[in-house]
Formats: C-alpha cells, sequence, structure tokens
C-alpha cells in the first residue's frame, strides 16, 4: 500500500513538473531580446550605452575612439559564459566578438591554426577534423569564443596538458592607444601572460596562433569507486599511464552517496579503427529529454538518484567503445540551458592539491549541507602545474571540481549563497588551493589575494598598459580598487 501511494506521488510530481517545463519552453521561445549586458549566471547585470557588433578591426577602433571621446569604459563579450561582470561593466560599449568568426588559415603540417577571436572551438573542430586533428586544450564542450577561452585561460580534460595558454604560439592584440601589436613568448612577451587569463582587460584581443595536435582514437572506460581512494586511483591508472588520452570524475550529488560515490572515465589510446558510423563529428542529440531528467535533479532528491543510477549505468554500458578525440571533446551541453525566472544555474570552481582532495571534499559536503545548497552535479578534472599566466590557477597539481548548483535569484538567497562560497573558497584555500575567477563576485579581496598572490602585479601593470582604464569590468572594479 505503502509503495504504491508513493509510485502516485511520484507520477504526480513527474506531471506537475512535465506541465511546468513544457511552460517554461513557451516563454523561452517568446522571450524579448535583452535590453541590458548579463550573462549566463543572470545574477550581474550592467546598463549598457551600446553593444557593438564587432565584423572587423576597424569597428572596434571606432569604439575604441567613441569611448575616448564621450568618457566612456569598453567592455569585451564573446558566449558570456563567464559569470562576474567580467563582460559588462555599467555606462560602457560593448563589444560583443562573436561576429569576428573567421578560420584565417591552417598549416596541417605545423599543426597550427589562425582564428579571429570570436570564433568558437565548434567552429574549430569542423575544420580541423577532415585534416585528422584535434584541439590540445578547450573547456569540456566546444560552444566558448576562442578569445572568452584565453582571457580566462581555460583548462579541459585532458590530464597531459596544462591549462589554454601552453597551446597559444601567439596573438594580435588592440591596445588602448588603437595599436596593434604582436604578442607572443617573444614579442611584446610581457602581455603575453598578462593577457591569457586577463579577462579582457589589457586589450582586444584580434587572432590567436593555437597549436593542435592529432586526432586519435580512444577506447572509453568508466569505473565507480569511492572518493577516498580516487587520489590514488588517478595517479595509479590514469597518471602513470603513457596511454591516457583524456580523464574525467563525477563525485554523487544524490542524497543517499552524497560527495562519496565516484565514478571515474577515461579514454585510452587504441590502434584500432573507428567503425565508420563514428568517424564524423557527432552532435547534440535528444536534447529535450535530457534537458527533462536533468531538471528533475535540480528539484527532486529521487530525481537525483535516479540521475545518478542512470548515469552510472549509461556510461558503464559499452566499456571500450570506440571514440575519436574531436567527439570525446563536443559532450552534450544544450540541454544545459535554463531559463527560470526566479533561479538559476551557477558554477564555481576549486582547484585543490592533489593530497588534499579527500579532506576538502569532506569540507564541501559539510558547507554544502549547512548552508542547504542545491548541488545538481559536481565533476572532477586534473590540472598540472602551469605559472605561466599572471593569474595562474595551477600553482601545483591540481584536481579541479566544478560545482554546479541551482540557486534562487532573490537577494537574500544570493546573499546567502554568497556566505557559503566564501567558506568553500577558504577551505580551498586553507588547502593550499585556489579557485577559478571567472564566476561569480563572492569571494572577499583578501581571499582574491591569497589564492592569486601575483594579482597585486597584475593590477600594477594594468595601470602601465591601459592608464585611463579604458577596458572596464565589474571583475576589476570590484577587485583592483
Ligand atoms: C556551462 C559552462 C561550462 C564551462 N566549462 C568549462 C571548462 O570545462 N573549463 C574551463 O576552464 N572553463 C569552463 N567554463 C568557464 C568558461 O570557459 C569561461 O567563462 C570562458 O571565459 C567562457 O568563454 P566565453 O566565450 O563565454 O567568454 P566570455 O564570458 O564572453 O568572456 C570571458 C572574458 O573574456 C574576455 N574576452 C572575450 N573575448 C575577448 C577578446 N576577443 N579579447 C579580449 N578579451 C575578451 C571578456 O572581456 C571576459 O573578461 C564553463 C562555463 C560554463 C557556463
Amino acid at each position: 500500500m505503502k509503495r504504491h501511494m508513493q509510485r502516485h506521488a511520484v507520477i504526480a510530481a513527474v506531471l506537475i513538473y512535465a506541465a511546468a517545463f513544457g511552460g517554461s519552453l513557451a516563454v523561452r521561445l517568446s522571450m524579448p531580446v535583452e535590453m541590458t549586458a548579463t550573462d549566463v549566471g543572470r545574477i550581474m547585470q550592467a546598463r549598457v550605452h551600446k553593444i557593438v557588433s564587432v565584423r572587423n578591426t576597424e569597428d572596434i577602433a571606432e569604439a575604441l575612439a567613441e569611448a575616448k571621446r564621450k568618457g566612456l569604459k569598453i567592455a569585451v563579450s564573446g558566449t558570456r559564459h563567464s559569470q562576474g561582470g567580467q563582460t559588462m561593466f555599467e555606462g560602457a560599449i560593448v563589444l560583443d566578438m562573436r561576429p569576428y568568426r573567421q578560420v584565417l588559415e591552417l598549416d596541417v603540417q605545423r599543426r597550427i591554426i589562425r582564428v579571429q577571436s570570436g570564433a568558437t572551438w565548434a567552429q574549430i573542430q569542423e575544420r580541423i577534423h577532415p585534416h585528422g586533428l584535434a584541439i590540445r586544450v578547450m573547456q569540456s564542450s566546444n560552444i566558448f569564443t576562442v578569445g572568452g577561452s584565453l582571457s580566462a585561460n581555460v583548462h579541459g580534460r585532458d590530464p597531459r596538458e596544462g591549462p589554454l595558454i601552453d597551446t597559444v604560439e601567439s596573438f594580435r592584440l588592440m591596445t588602448a592607444d588603437g595599436r596593434i601589436l604582436n604578442v607572443s613568448r617573444t614579442e611584446n612577451e610581457e602581455l603575453f601572460p598578462l593577457v591569457i587569463g586577463g579577462y579582457g582587460l589589457f586589450g582586444v584581443v584580434l587572432d590567436v596562433d593555437l597549436r593542435l595536435t592529432a586526432d586519435e582514437v580512444y577506447a572509453e572506460y568508466t569505473e565507480p569507486l569511492d572518493y577516498n581512494i580516487f587520489p590514488d586511483y588517478f595517479q595509479r591508472n590514469i597518471l602513470s599511464s603513457d596511454n591516457v588520452g583524456l580523464a574525467f570524475a563525477r563525485l554523487s550529488t544524490a542524497p543517499n552517496s552524497f560527495l562519496k560515490e565516484m565514478y571515474v572515465t577515461r579514454y585510452e589510446r587504441t590502434n584500432e579503427r573507428l567503425p565508420d558510423d563514428r568517424q564524423g563529428l557527432k552532435e547534440e542529440s535528444a536534447v529535450e529529454a535530457t534537458k527533462f531528467l536533468f531538471g528533475l535533479s535540480r528539484k527532486f532528491d529521487w530525481g537525483k538518484e535516479l540521475s545518478w543510477s542512470l548515469q552510472k549505468r549509461l556510461f558503464s554500458a559499452e566499456p571500450g567503445a570506440l571514440i575519436s578525440r574531436n567527439n570525446a571533446m563536443r559532450p552534450e551541453i544544450e540541454f544545459l540551458e535554463y531559463r527560470d525566472t526566479q533561479k538559476t544555474d551557477l558554477l564555481q570552481e576549486y582547484f585543490i592539491p592533489t593530497d588534499r582532495f579527500v579532506p576538502f571534499v569532506d569540507q564541501l559536503r559539510d558547507i554544502v549541507r549547512r548552508y542547504r545548497l542545491n548541488l545538481v552535479n559536481i565533476t572532477v578534472r586534473y590540472v598540472p602545474e602551469n605559472e605561466e599566466a599572471v593569474l595562474s590557477y595551477a600553482r601545483g597539481d591540481r584536481f579541479a571540481l566544478v560545482l554546479l548548483l541551482n540557486h534562487k535569484t532573490s537577494d537574500t538567497e544570493i546573499h546567502r549563497l554568497e556566505e557559503a562560497t566564501r567558506q568553500m573558497v577558504g577551505a580551498a584555500i586553507d588547502h593550499g588551493g585556489s579557485y577559478y575567477l571567472t564566476y561569480q563576485l563572492f569571494p572577499t579581496k583578501d581571499q582574491l589575494l591569497s589564492a592569486y598572490p601575483s594579482a597585486e602585479m597584475f593590477f600594477r601593470l594594468k595601470t602601465k598598459w591601459d592608464p585611463e582604464n579604458l577596458f572596464m569590468n565589474e571583475f576589476y572594479a570590484r577587485y583592483a580598487s
């Protein structure tokens, strides 16, 4: 009888949720064009002077000249997936770089591609796939612009690769005085580690030369394990093996195994030939169905249990399945699109020394429960030490924990998240780690300086290269003063 009633309750909840889901889809389809600048996090907005769709360098030069004439600031934006006002500033002229997106040149022999900064990884994959080439470092999905990725110095799933900076040969930059400079490790070299990971504060990146790699064939394996043994497992099975091309892990957010169970997915190089139907670039499929299921885990504890058991089953369904590097670097992302009027999805990321993973996760579990945060998803990746960028987040070998939180957008709720975030950032810093600057501006200035000891130097050099602070965003306004 009890089980019968429970089943009815679950069916009723699914039906109510499905009705609301249909409603929100209708709202999404009829949404008006936005009047102010915002980003995917939707908790920051700025009324801006205007948004310029950049098609060529003259558009940028004219916008810079207009800003100087009128005493305005310039903010630069790509696909606006940063979530802390890095792409906006009150009253500024915003340069929307997305139309500035040509693939300019591909040198197959040297494995170098030159692209305009508004180009996305998806565009690059389409251009290089027929030549058996692949991207060395990018995010876990391919929707972002190269300019936005360079300015955050992103990292991905290849455990042998550090952040993006490692794969940048050179770029051209329009600086505050309107000059166009070639920037590399040997030309205008001071700017190279400032612009990469510099959040658009030193100029507008025009085009970029990126180093590529071979598109390999991988066999995919997933194994479940307890979080206590993860660091050891990762060292033995992934870092000590020459054969692993990509790897990531996921921690459970289901209440019964909350931040204790994990699974690890690794992609091992193989000489096997891909079947014909896996040769081409794959496209996203079943977006609305995945979106519906992901929505269940946003809303219900049993949704999280269901999602966790489905994921584990799905990932281990076909051990050794063959996939190209290019396709392994095109995981689904469209299902994450989310437009609730009172809630939003926010990402955060913590970079933790590998030997501090377990105690950090224990603290994280505590904080998430104490603040009753709705942690929907958490993935773990590895970033080897790389201190080339001035604002480097990997000052040693790190596990990168990416949290997806579903949160209400009211002022009191955002304040609660701010407090919780400061606790999580504090825990990361106490363990010798850091956090990702590309998300919300919740950490205090002291926390920023602890996690990024070179930030003072970064702010000093900003004043040298851009004395009038022509390039401005909410991130700089919050922390530089
Ligand atoms: C769903 C999701 C998944 C993510 N996954 C990952 C991941 O796997 N790994 C990772 O490292 N990060 C990840 N991120 C973070 C993301 O990579 C960064 O926020 C990145 O900056 C987004 O690129 P964008 O094109 O949206 O840049 P935007 O958010 O538009 O811009 C980011 C910064 O770049 C500057 N900028 C943009 N274009 C230029 C230009 N041409 N010249 C100068 N400055 C410029 C902007 O001013 C801004 O400061 C993820 C974010 C989301 C929301």
